[in-house]
């Protein structure tokens, strides 16, 4: 197998070039890498507060813990003219009276602060101690901070407050940071301000060499940003609000940058140096079906997803693709057709589901497509028994199976295979590293990998959180499919939603109604899936109406047989929870009612009406409601209910939810963007990704003289981001 070796020492070249470079480049540590205590003014006390209340360990950290915003010091506002509108605020004034209230934890220290035009009661619930040896009555302080009201009165509490006398007015900087801090901080002596100071302290004593350049000359000059080290002293200390703003820009497109280039380079190393099976040629077995069998005419975004996986696979290297495609754009014949790809190249190929539902859906549909093919599909779950199990694993292991479709179970350490050559993960954003470890172990040569995404992803996350990916897109839904007219009732319009879904059934159409269970665990909420239950069975009393009922604490196999049923049409509704959220197919469905449709996330709602409208008919989504609804709720409800487009809503759910909270990115170390924002600097992205791949298209190892200080910069950042191909 000439192209084994020859990948080989092709690996080999690349561990060799990426050691000789990091000896090369050895430097001797930073004055930034100092353990934060050694910073004058800090000590092992604050040091220590440092640490465990922002993270703050190396001199470097504090640099970057930038300033949450500005004040102008010649800007000090009158008493008097404080509102309900107010939020943060700079007075100046005198200290008239102090004393401190209540008793152990009610304890309080109050000051009064007048300025001549009225008085701000200031107030410190911790660190009284010690602010009662800084601040002295009778003594003119600057004060700032967020003001409310107590009795009616402007109140604000552990405000930053300075000696008058010690604000500098030498008129060099009018803009001062504030830092984030915390209570305890400031108890401790490191307020917003005190934190400016040991920032100011410590820039002195740094130069341009300290924090060198890591962005290429040329890309800084065209995008005419500032240097590195300005825009770290801007960001801190800028001169005018231009000044910070462009330091502000350089610095976000430097994190998008930085974050391109690691994953465009692990993207390329992956494709150039992974070894891979080869699926040299279409066969016999793709052409018969694809001819054949085919039951439709592919999309345009079909063929063009199969054309790059079948570009991928042909070549030596490992494929890892994540396929985007929206609600029902038919990602499973595209599943169908590349493993067909596998089979036809002597490969085995297996396809994970997240539930046994729909892995049982899955075997059933890819069963029925192949009934006239010679092709061997079996199914494992977690309730296959026993007997059924070792039979279907000795096939494996003799190659006689070609398509083994299940839950997570397949990759179990017991499941062998004679020689797996492609493995797809349906309706999941990522697949873990374990997992994908344990995949790994299945064949001497890795498998090719095709994740198939539940919803779409927003294009910035993407972008970020799976950038280390090929990336599909489907963005077509296959012919002749009408859009689902969605509309939102509140909870006393119940009756005449079930009348409507009673004209539906009358009509040969089967409905979902579907409840909120969230976790399996939650009591109540079983209980409130039981009284809905008995509810839409009083809309229905006549007997011809048949209710089959699935959730989560069911066996698999009630649940097997309660899904079959309405799956073959013999019950007209199907009450529900989540459980039949991902992927489930029956074109008949043609209503669903969602209950308490405010608990529901944006993509969770998209993804369960995704489960109506698949056959010809006109569908409904019904999405009832309490008529207390919180601010995000009704924006959820009014995106869902304005457009059927996967990609619109996925950006809105970013939007609304911020990306740590989506699906599958919360472990994702690419996504910790300190300054940066996937919603609001969508066009920054663009061109950080933009130069990163014309930086790595010319000199994919950045050797080149122009490219080795970025170099320089992701090596010194390895140890924060996993630098591996497992993504
Ligand atoms: P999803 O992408 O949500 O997994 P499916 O693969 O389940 O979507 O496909 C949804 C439905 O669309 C299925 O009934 C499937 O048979 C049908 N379908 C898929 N591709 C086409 C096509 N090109 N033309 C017509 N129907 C299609
Ligand atoms: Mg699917």
């Amino acid at each position: 197998m000439p192209y084994v070796i020859s990948t080989a020492a092709a690996s080999l070249t690349f561990v060799v070039s990426i050691l000789f470079t990091v000896l090369l480049l050895h430097q001797a540590p930073s004055i930034l890498d100092s353990p934060i205590e050694y910073l004058k003014g800090v000590g092992p006390l604050k040091g220590d507060m440092l640490r465990k209340e922002l993270g703050i360990f190396t001199f470097r950290d504090l640099l970057e813990h930038f300033p949450l915003r500005h004040i102008d010091k010649t800007k000090v506002d009158d008493i008097y003219s404080i509102t309900l509108q107010t939020e943060y605020i700079q007075v100046a004034g005198k200290i008239t009276h102090m004393e401190v209230l209540g008793q152990k934890s009610a304890k309080r220290l109050v000051a009064q602060l007048q300025d001549g035009t009225g008085t701000l009661e200031l107030a410190w619930f911790q660190g009284i101690h010690w602010v009662q040896k800084t601040v002295q009555e009778g003594q003119r302080y600057l004060v700032y901070g967020r003001t409310g009201f107590f009795n009616g009165k402007p109140q604000m509490t552990h405000p930053d407050v300075e000696p008058l006398s010690e604000v500098n007015t030498d008129g060099k900087s009018y803009l001062e940071p504030i830092y984030p801090t915390t209570e305890k901080l400031k108890a401790r002596g490191l307020s917003a301000k005190q934190m400016g100071k040991l920032t100011s302290a410590l820039l002195a004593q740094v130069s341009e060499k300290d924090i060198p350049e890591n962005i290429p000359a040329h890309i800084l000059q065209r995008l005419q940003y500032v240097g590195r080290f300005k825009a770290i002293c801007d960001i801190h200390f800028p001169r005018s609000a231009e000044d910070y703003s462009r330091a502000v820009d350089r610095l976000k497109f430097e994190e998008f940058f930085v974050a391109q280039v690691r994953l465009g380079m692990m993207r390329l190393s992956r494709q150039r140096y992974s070894k891979g099976v080869v699926f040299s040629s279409v066969g016999d077995r793709f052409n018969t079906f694809y001819h054949k069998y085919l039951p439709f005419e592919l999309t345009g975004a079909q063929k063009r997803v199969l054309k790059e996986i079948r570009a991928d696979t042909g070549r030596p290297h490992q494929m890892n693709r994540l396929l985007q495609g929206d609600v029902g754009s038919g990602k499973t014949i595209v599943a169908l057709l590349s493993m067909l790809l596998a089979a036809d190249n002597g490969f085995q190929s297996c396809m994970m589901a997240p539930t046994e539902i729909l892995a049982q859906q899955h075997y059933t549909s890819l069963l029925e497509l192949l009934k006239d093919m010679p092709v061997q599909v079996r199914l494992i779950t977690g309730s296959t028994k026993t007997k059924a199990r070792r039979i279907i694993l000795h096939q494996l292991k003799e190659g006689v199976v070609d398509i083994i479709v299940g839950t997570h179970a397949v990759i179990e350490d017991k499941v062998e295979f004679k020689n797996l050559g492609l493995a797809i993960v349906d309706e999941q954003h990522r697949f873990g590293v374990a997992q994908r470890a344990a995949l790994w172990k299945k064949a001497v040569i890795p498998p090719h990998v095709l994740v198939m995404t539940a919803t779409p992803i927003p294009r910035t996350l993407a972008m970020t959180a799976y950038g280390d990916l090929d990336y599909s897109i489907m963005n077509e839904l296959p012919p002749g499919r009408q859009p689902v007219a969605t509309v939102h009732r509140f909870e006393n319009y119940r009756a005449k939603v079930m009348e409507f879904v009673r004209t539906e059934i009358e009509q040969g159409r089967q409905a979902y109604i579907i409840y909120p269970l969230i976790e399996e665990s939650e009591t109540l909420s079983y209980e409130d899936l039981m009284q809905g239950y008995e509810q839409v069975k009083s809309f229905f009393p006549e007997p011809r109406y048949r209710i089959s009922m699935v959730h989560g604490r069911m066996s698999a196999e009630q649940k097997e047989v309660n899904m079959s049923r309405f799956v073959k049409g013999d019950t007209h509704i199907m009450v529900s929870t989540t459980v039949i959220e991902v992927g489930v197919n029956v074109p008949n469905a043609s209503i669903m009612v969602i209950e308490s449709a405010e608990k529901f996330g944006l993509s969770q709602l998209h993804q369960l009406r995704g489960r109506v409208g698949r056959g010809s008919e006109k569908s409904f989504c019904i999405l009832l409601t309490s008529p207390k609804l919180s601010n995000d709720a009704k924006e959820r409800l009014k995106t869902i209910c304005a457009t059927n487009d996967g990609f619109k809503i996925a950006e809105k759910d970013l939007e609304l939810r911020g990306p740590g909270q989506i699906e599958g990115t919360k472990q994702s170390g690419l996504l910790n963007f300190k300054l940066a924002s996937l919603v609001n600097d969508k066009a920054l992205l663009d061109a950080a990704k933009h130069y990163a791949e014309e930086v790595l298209d010319k000199d994919e190892n950045l050797e080149a003289a122009e490219n080795v200080p970025l170099k320089i910069f992701l090596l010194s950042q390895k140890g924060k981001t996993a630098w591996s191909k497992i993504s």
